[in-house]
C-alpha cells in the first residue's frame, strides 16, 4: 500500500511496441534516477507498422544514445524529406504537391509566400519557397556522406522498418540504459478506479508494484481504457478512415531509386502510402470500411502496385496484413498515476505520420516534468491533459485540411470527407481568415507545435488555394530572394548524392 505523498522512483511501462520502447529509452536516458521496468505480453503482437517519422526522431535518437549509422543499418532505414501528395485535388486529372520538412526560405516571414501569390502561379508554392521540392523530384539525399551524423543540408526524418526499430530500441534500452524487460501478460490491475494503481498482475510474475504506470499497451489500452474506463473521443465523423491493408513489396530493380518522400495517392475510399526503404518498399491502403470492403481495398492496393514502375510486377498479396482502428484520442491521457502514451492514448490515421512524433513529445514532456512525489500527480496530469488535448485537436485539424480542400465529391466517402460540417470551428475559422492572409506562426501559439504554420501553408497552397494578400515586401528584393533560391537549388542538386548513393557510401547497402 502506498503512503500518501511518496517519492516517484519506480516506473512501470506496460507494452513493448514503438511507444513502450521509445518511452522507456527517452525516460531512462533523461532520468537515470528512476527505475524503469517494461512489461510486454508474449501473446499480443506489436502493430509493426509505422514506417515514417518526423525530423524530431533525429534529436530523439541522439538523446537516447543511438548513432545514426547504427539506426539506419539496424532498421533498414532511409532518409525522408516530407510527403508527396498525388491526385488529392480531384479524380479527373493528375495533380501533385509536396509537404516538405524544410521551412520556406524566409520563414516565418511570409514575404516570399506573398510574392509567390502574386507572381509565381505556374510554379508550386513548395518549389518557389524551398530547395527541398526539387531535391525530392530527383530522389536526392538530404546530405553528403561526410555531413556529420544527424545534420542535414535540408531537413529530414526517416523511413524505417517498424519491427526492426522496436527491436533496436529494446536492445539499446536494456543493454545500455538499465531498463528491465519482463515478458508477461498483465491480467489484473490493483487499485480502485477512483484512485492510483498500486500494482499490475502478470500471469507468470504475479504482482508488480510501481509509483507511475505508463500505458503503452496499444489499442487494448489495458490501464487507461480497460481499468479506468477513460473514453476515447471519436473523430470518425471528421476522419472516416478506420482500416488499412499493408504489405512489403520488392523493388522492380535492386538498384531502383529510393524516394525521398512518402508518396501518398488519393483513392476512391482513402489513400495509399508508398514508402521506400533500402531493401524493399512498404505500401498500404488506408480506407473506411463503411465505404469499402476488405476485398476491394486489397484489389485496389494490388492494382496500385502493378501500375507502379518501381515495384515488382507480380506482388504476393497473401503477405498483406489488415488493421482496424477507431480514429480518436483520449482527452484524459493521464489519470492519477497512469499516463497513456502511443496508440493507447489515441490514433487518428497514418496521414502525415503524426503518431511516433506524438509519442516522442509525450515521453519527452514526462521526462522533463516528472513529478517528484505522488502528491504532484494531479496538477501534472491537468497540465499534461490540457496540452496534449490541444495537440490532438491540432493534429485532427491538420489532417482534415488535406481532405476538406479536395474537389473529389464523386462518392459518399469523399462527400463526407470534404463536408465543411465535419470540420472543427477552428479549422473553418482558419480557412476563412486564410483567404486574405497566409497561415502565420501567431495562429499556432503552442510552444512546441506538432505542425507549424509552414505545414499548413504547404498543404493549403499545394491544394490549389490562394490568398488575396498584399505583397509583403519590396518586389525587387523578393525577386532577388527567389533568384537566390534558384541558385541554391542548382547547387544542392549538383552537390547531393541520391538516397541510394548516400546509403551505399555509408556502407548500409554493402
Ligand atoms: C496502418 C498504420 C500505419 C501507421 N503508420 C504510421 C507512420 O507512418 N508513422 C507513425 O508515426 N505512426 C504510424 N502508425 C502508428 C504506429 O504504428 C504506432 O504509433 C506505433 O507502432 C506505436 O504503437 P504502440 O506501441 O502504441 O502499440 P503496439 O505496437 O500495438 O504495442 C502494444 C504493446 O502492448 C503489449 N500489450 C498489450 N496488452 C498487454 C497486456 N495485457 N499485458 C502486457 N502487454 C500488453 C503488446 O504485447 C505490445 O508489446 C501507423 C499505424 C497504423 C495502424
Amino acid at each position: 500500500m502506498k503512503t500518501p505523498n511518496s517519492a516517484v522512483k519506480k516506473v512501470i511501462i506496460v507494452g513493448g511496441g514503438a511507444a513502450g520502447w521509445l518511452t522507456a529509452a527517452i525516460l531512462a536516458s533523461a532520468r537515470p534516477d528512476l527505475t524503469i521496468t517494461l512489461i510486454e505480453s508474449p501473446d499480443v503482437k506489436i502493430l509493426g507498422v509505422g514506417e515514417g517519422t518526423w525530423p524530431t526522431m533525429r534529436n530523439t535518437l541522439q538523446q537516447i544514445g543511438i548513432s545514426e549509422l547504427q539506426f539506419v543499418t539496424a532498421c533498414d532505414a532511409s532518409f525522408k524529406q516530407g510527403t508527396s501528395f498525388h491526385n488529392w485535388l480531384d479524380d479527373i486529372s493528375p495533380h501533385q504537391y509536396y509537404h516538405p520538412f524544410s521551412l520556406p526560405l524566409d520563414y516565418p516571414n511570409p514575404a516570399l509566400g506573398s510574392w509567390w501569390q502574386h507572381y509565381q502561379g505556374q510554379q508550386s508554392f513548395a518549389h518557389s519557397t524551398t530547395s527541398q521540392a526539387i531535391l525530392c523530384d530527383h530522389s536526392r539525399a538530404p546530405k553528403q556522406p561526410q555531413t556529420p551524423p544527424f545534420a542535414g543540408v535540408v531537413n529530414y526524418g526517416y523511413h524505417l522498418d517498424a519491427h526492426k526499430f522496436a527491436m533496436l530500441l529494446q536492445n539499446h534500452a536494456t543493454q545500455y540504459l538499465g531498463v528491465t524487460h519482463l515478458s508477461d501478460h498483465i491480467q489484473a490491475i490493483s487499485g480502485s478506479t477512483d484512485g492510483p494503481i498500486e500494482s499490475v498482475t502478470g500471469r507468470s510474475q504475479g504482482e508488480i508494484y510501481g509509483d507511475l504506470f505508463i500505458d503503452c499497451s496499444g489499442f487494448a489500452a489495458r490501464l487507461i481504457g480497460q481499468h479506468y474506463g477513460t473514453e476515447l473521443r471519436s473523430c470518425e465523423q471528421t476522419l472516416a478512415n478506420n482500416s488499412a491493408v499493408a504489405m512489403p513489396v520488392n523493388y522492380q530493380q535492386a538498384n531502383s531509386d529510393i524516394a525521398s518522400v512518402t508518396r501518398s495517392t488519393a483513392q476512391d475510399y482513402g489513400w495509399i502510402w508508398d514508402i521506400g526503404l533500402p531493401t524493399r518498399k512498404g505500401v498500404g491502403y488506408v480506407f473506411s470500411d463503411e465505404h469499402c470492403s476488405r476485398e476491394e481495398a486489397l484489389s485496389t492496393l494490388g492494382e496500385y502496385i502493378r501500375h507502379d514502375v518501381t515495384s515488382e510486377d507480380d506482388p504476393d498479396l497473401s503477405q498483406a496484413r489488415f488493421f482496424n482502428f477507431k480514429p480518436g484520442y483520449r482527452e484524459t491521457l493521464w489519470r492519477h498515476n497512469c499516463v497513456a502514451i502511443g496508440t493507447s492514448a489515441g490514433f487518428l490515421e497514418p496521414l502525415e505520420a503524426s503518431a511516433l512524433v506524438m509519442i516522442e513529445m509525450a515521453a519527452g514532456h514526462l521526462a522533463e516534468q516528472m513529478p517528484a512525489t505522488s502528491e504532484q500527480f494531479e496538477p501534472a496530469a491537468r497540465q499534461f491533459n490540457q496540452l496534449f488535448t490541444q495537440r490532438w485537436q491540432r493534429a485532427v485539424d491538420f489532417l482534415k485540411l488535406h481532405y476538406v480542400l479536395s474537389h473529389r465529391r464523386h462518392n459518399t466517402y469523399w462527400r463526407q470527407m470534404t463536408a465543411l460540417e465535419t470540420t472543427s470551428q477552428q479549422l473553418r475559422d482558419w480557412l476563412s481568415l486564410w483567404q486574405s492572409r497566409m497561415p502565420l506562426g501567431s495562429d499556432f501559439p503552442l510552444r512546441e507545435e506538432l505542425f507549424p504554420a509552414a505545414s499548413f501553408q504547404y498543404v493549403l497552397y499545394g491544394m490549389g488555394q490562394s490568398t488575396q494578400t498584399a505583397l509583403n515586401g519590396n518586389p525587387h528584393s523578393l525577386h532577388q530572394a527567389y533568384e537566390q533560391l534558384r541558385h541554391l537549388c542548382h547547387q544542392q542538386l549538383n552537390g547531393l548524392p541520391s538516397n541510394r548513393e548516400l546509403l551505399s557510401a555509408l556502407s548500409v547497402l554493402n
